[in-house]
């Protein structure tokens, strides 16, 4: 099954998947097992500078996996060269990977996504990539790990 932005609408204002397991730590706890960046963006809500994430222009096959709980996110087969200089994916994983909130801060609406098992931010969606989902997940580098496909 296909989501796409009537779906993230939806999620975002009447609920989320229900994750398959849910990990939850402190802030302490997540500060000891992260970079200083990793911790700014995926507990922070920090964005990294276009073209400056690793994974970016990454094109190995594997699973992009949460840099912190290490649920698989996002599959290689579904991410796309968008321009915008952060990794880029039309589709999650599976349906309940991810989670979506309304974010209204800096003065826009936006969804902002983040892992459904720990709640680390990744990014945001929009609804202008490519059919057939029309979705845009627009992910930071720094978020992510990828498990290359043997
Ligand atoms: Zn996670």
């Amino acid at each position: 099954m296909i989501i796409t932005w009537k779906d993230v609408i939806h999620f975002s204002v009447s609920g989320n998947p229900v994750p398959d397991k849910r990990v939850e730590k402190t802030e302490n706890e997540w500060a000891a097992l992260l970079t200083p960046e990793q911790f700014r963006i995926t507990r922070k809500k920090g964005t990294e500078a276009p073209h400056s994430g690793a994974l970016c222009s990454a094109h190995d096959a594997g699973k992009y996996e949460c840099i912190c709980c290490s649920t698989p996110l996002f599959d290689s087969t579904i991410k796309f060269e968008s321009g915008t200089g952060w990794p880029s994916f039309t589709q999650p994983i599976t349906q309940n990977a991810i989670k979506y909130f309304k974010d209204s801060s800096f003065g826009m609406v936006r969804v902002e996504v983040l892992c459904n098992t720990c709640d680390a931010h990744l990014g945001h969606v929009f609804p202008d990539g490519p059919e057939p989902s029309g979705l845009r997940y627009c992910i930071n580098s720094e978020s992510m790990n990828i498990t290359k496909s043997e």
